[in-house]
């Protein structure tokens, strides 16, 4: 059955609309103002709110192997305002200081928006928000306590919907209930991280690839090729950050795979409605998430294997054809008429997840060493957040500007215990996962409403409460 599926390769996105052309590695030692370790969202970002700012800085990326390698040319499109975290910082610095993140967050959705369309980057972004649905009694008790709880954080304009509403936006099997959320877009991502690497580079910020850093020190990059020195050295490496010198143990890198229909007929799409190009998502604990391409198919993810051993990464996208086989069940378990439907494209990719589940952007004014990520599965939109508050703190320390509202949100400086040693780490977070799945299992035949003591005890052991 998976025997014509496209797996690896990158992602789908990158079949959709090409691998791009490598632009040259770091030809030797070099200086710069500030360097910037990763070209994903994040680097970029941060690249293109400082070169903004502060035309005069000399600014470098040093990629590995080309910019929108990692998750930023892989993940699902949710441009939503979610923030791993906010519910631990409310706990740290109070709840005032974690409704600033999320209003942060936001506005954040409304700015990539609008930042594409100045700079002329087609992304086929549709504004449609987020819809999450509930398909048992308890993943509907988790909704509606799920809704209360953000309008506690001041998202006074999303909606809860009951199954026949659910229904006129999109018809998924058993949906007994939705949420929706204005505050969200879907995009296609490599879209996004192609004409930002480009926009970058003509605000004239210097982008090397093919050029992996082994080691990040105060005041240095250090690559195969030559070190590059700076006075501000920024690690914007996510996923990947495991493999840096001195930083195993940093943020876990999690797996998470995608997979991408053909494009559906009119006939398909009229049995499932999805007119509105929500982005789409579930409340079960191991969560799937989906959207509708420009193009007319279903790009649809989930956890398939969490974590490797030692923290290890995948190879190019491939994903394990049993974790294939999984989310073709979950989109035919949503949608019934889709049981003939070919699967074309299959991929993976890393987030990067801290010990205690919080993004957070940090800027150590002792050493000039900075860093931003821990995104979890939401950094589509968090990364521009944290790239531009990383700008404030650089323009902050060298006294080029003040103190911002970016530069006070509770995120900002978080400091995180490491993870513990393997064999620890892959125990930990299997059993989790395994504990998720069997959770959701559970919700499905009970019929009962009572969230499952399992996956609270997960959330537990995890750190995630
Ligand atoms: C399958 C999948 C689906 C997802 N779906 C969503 C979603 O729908 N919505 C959402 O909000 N979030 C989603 N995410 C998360 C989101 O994509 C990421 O949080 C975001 O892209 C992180 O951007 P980044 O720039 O920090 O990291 P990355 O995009 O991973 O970029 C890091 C870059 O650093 C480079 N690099 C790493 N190490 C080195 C080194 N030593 N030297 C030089 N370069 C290096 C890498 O090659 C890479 O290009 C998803 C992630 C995945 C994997």
């Amino acid at each position: 059955m998976t025997s014509s599926v496209v797996n690896g390769g990158i992602s789908f996105w990158y079949a959709d609309d090409g691998l791009p052309a490598v632009r040259e590695p770091l030809p030797g030692d070099a200086t710069a103002d500030v360097v910037i370790v990763g070209g994903g969202y994040t680097g970029l970002w941060t690249a293109y709110y400082l070169k903004k700012a502060a035309p005069f800085l000399r600014i470098t990326v040093l990629e590995q192997k080309f910019c929108g390698y990692g998750a930023s040319g892989r993940n699902g499109g949710w441009l939503y305002n979610g923030v791993a975290g906010r519910d631990r910082y409310a706990k740290l610095y109070g709840h005032e200081a974690a409704v600033r993140l999320q209003k942060a967050m936001n506005e954040t959705v409304a700015e990539v928006v609008r930042v594409a369309d100045d700079e002329g980057i087609d992304a086929d972004i549709v504004r449609g928000g987020v819809l999450e649905v509930a398909r048992t009694p308890a993943q509907l008790a988790r909704l509606r306590a799920f809704h209360e709880h953000e309008l506690s954080y001041g998202e006074t304009d999303r909606e809860l919907y009951g199954a026949r509403e659910t229904a006129e936006r999109i018809r998924v099997a058993d949906a007994v209930g939705s949420a929706w959320t204005p505050h969200g877009a879907r995009l296609h991502p490599v879209k996004l991280v192609k004409g930002l690497a480009a926009a970058v580079e003509k605000l004239g910020v210097t982008i090397f690839e093919s050029t992996p850093v082994t080691e990040v020190r105060a005041g240095r990059a250090v690559t195969p090729y030559g070190t590059v020195r700076a006075s501000y050295v920024l690690r914007c490496t996510e996923g990947f950050t495991a493999s840096l010198k001195g930083q195993r143990r940093t943020w876990l890198p999690m797996n998470s795979s995608m997979v991408a229909t053909e494009p559906l007929s009119e006939e398909q799409w009229a049995a499932i409605g999805w007119e509105g190009r929500e982005t789409l998502g579930d409340m079960a604990h191991a969560y799937m998430y989906a959207q509708r391409t420009a193009d007319g198919r279903i790009a649809l993810g989930g956890r398939g294997v969490p974590y490797r051993f030692g923290s290890r990464t995948d190879n190019d996208g491939r994903t394990q054809p049993e974790t294939v086989e999984a989310l073709r069940d979950i989109l035919v378990d949503f949608f019934p008429a889709l049981a003939g439907v070919r699967i074309t494209h299959a991929w993976s990719g890393v987030l990067g997840v801290p010990r205690d589940w919080c993004a957070s952007v940090t800027l150590d004014r002792a050493t000039g060493l900075g860093w931003a990520g821990g995104y979890v599965g939401s950094g589509v939109a968090t990364s521009h957040l944290a790239g531009r508050t990383l700008c404030d703190l650089v323009q902050l320390d060298s006294g080029q500007g003040r103190a911002t509202e970016l530069t006070e949100l509770p995120w900002v400086g978080h400091k995180v215990r490491k993870w513990e040693p393997e064999p620890l780490r892959w125990l930990g977070v299997h059993g989790m996962y395994a504990t998720y799945r069997s959770a959701d299992r559970r919700e499905r035949v009970s019929h009962s409403a009572a969230p499952s003591r399992l996956a609270r005890l997960a959330d537990r052991v995890a750190g995630r409460h």
